[in-house]
């Protein structure tokens, strides 16, 4: 229904309710609108958080970097020789080709969104992609202690991590229609100490944000656990425990398919080549959606049940529970609730795309890269999309 301009979307039966203001804002509350002020308050925040995060460069030279260079160097625009530093040069070379061929990214040229500038300079013409980092689009897997294994139930092990890689990278670029500019890197360790010998080998890349301890990362759960970084997704598993016995095959494939769309959201928003080792997807969006894709498309790739059916599940363990969405959109609430989170998140993903068209929540990390703010791409993508739920 539509009042006054404000489009509303009620979702009496599950408890919340999502608001949609005309324009470019997004207001989601349960039965109640954030005053405006309250709202200015938030996106200037954000805002703090954003340039904070992208001010602290230090000299750094990256692939992305160099892409840059040398496509804008391809296009007749001098950004001088490719050295995968940002310098002046390259700067300039970039506001003009802007000044002429319209806004890549809103964003600042900088380590942190370099990736993205690189990929969608890449778009603009067929010949700039083979400057686009080695590998690009494709998956990198790298083992610590298994990197030659020798017990049977290592080697299945490592085969089915190699094979199910594949398939579910292959699954996710079909769904997505996305290409990505970089590799997508998969460490598997197969202890927390391995995980940290593992850390430690990729130096001096770093793996930026890798913030938990290895121990942590561990964390038994069903024997196989994964992080997702901005530059690679980090899986462990406990010991001996076997493929189809101790780790269920559903779940690995739930596993590898939700960290594949961290590694696209991290690329496409571009947090990727983040110098801080305490970088995070400051401009990622609300947690709830981050971690409800990552949810929604690892359910239709591993399990196909269907999304309404999923949804309904979600909202059975909630049991009663049905949290705000504001209550689980910030990176604390993940700690602190998580599970509120991730069942949250399907919920409400459910009911913003009830085609059930997951490239939808590809499309909005692209348009985070084009350095639209959460609640503008929000806007963006799933407006119509809510619309048509009407
Ligand atoms: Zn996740």
């Amino acid at each position: 229904m539509i009042v006054d301009g404000v489009i509303v979307l009620l979702q009496s039966n599950t408890g919340f309710d999502l608001y949609l203001k005309d324009c470019e804002t997004v207001f989601f509350r349960y039965g109640q609108f954030i005053s405006w002020e309250k709202y200015m308050i938030l996106r200037i925040f954000l805002s703090l958080v954003i340039t904070l995060s992208t001010s602290a460069v230090h000299a750094f030279t990256s692939d992305a970097v160099s892409c840059v260079q040398h496509q804008l160097n391809s296009a007749g625009y001098d950004a001088g020789t490719p050295d995968g530093l940002i310098g002046q040069k390259t700067k300039k070379a970039l506001t003009e080709y802007q000044e002429k061929f319209g806004v890549l990214s809103k964003r600042p040229l900088d380590q942190d969104h370099a990736l993205v500038f690189c990929r969608l300079l890449g778009q603009t013409k067929a010949d700039f992609k083979q400057h686009w980092p080695t590998n690009a689009g494709m998956v990198n897997i790298v083992f610590g202690d298994l990197a030659t294994p020798t017990k049977t139930a290592d080697k299945l092990f490592v085969a089915r991590i190699r094979s199910k890689v594949d398939e579910v990278h292959r699954k996710v670029q079909r769904l997505f229609g996305i290409e990505l500019a970089a590799p997508i890197n998969v460490l598997i360790g197969n202890s927390a100490k391995d995980v940290e010998a593992l850390k430690k080998s990729y130096e001096p890349r770093k793996i930026i944000g890798f913030t938990n301890t290895a121990t942590e990362i561990c964390s038994s759960f069903k024997n196989l656990s994964a992080t997702s970084l901005p530059n690679a997704i980090v899986l462990c598993r406990n010991g001996d425990a076997r493929i189809g016995s101790e780790i269920d095959t559903l779940w690995l494939e739930f596993l590898i398919a939700h960290e594949f769309v961290h590694a696209y959201q991290f690329q496409l928003s571009g947090a990727i080549q983040a110098t801080s080792d305490t970088a995070v997807l400051e401009h990622g969006g609300p947690q709830w959606l981050l971690e409800g894709a990552a949810q929604v498309i690892a359910n239709h790739l591993a399990t196909g049940l269907p999304l309404a059916e999923y949804r309904n599940r979600m909202l059975e363990k909630l049991d009663g529970r049905v949290p705000k969405l504001s209550d689980v959109d910030e990176l604390s609430d993940l700690k602190a609730r998580k599970n509120e989170v991730y069942r949250m998140g399907v919920v409400a993903i459910s009911d913003l795309i009830p085609d059930e068209n997951y490239s939808k929540l590809g499309q909005f990390y692209v348009e985070l890269g084009r350095g639209n703010d959460w609640a503008d791409a929000f806007e963006i993508v799933f407006r119509e999309a809510v619309l048509e739920g009407q």
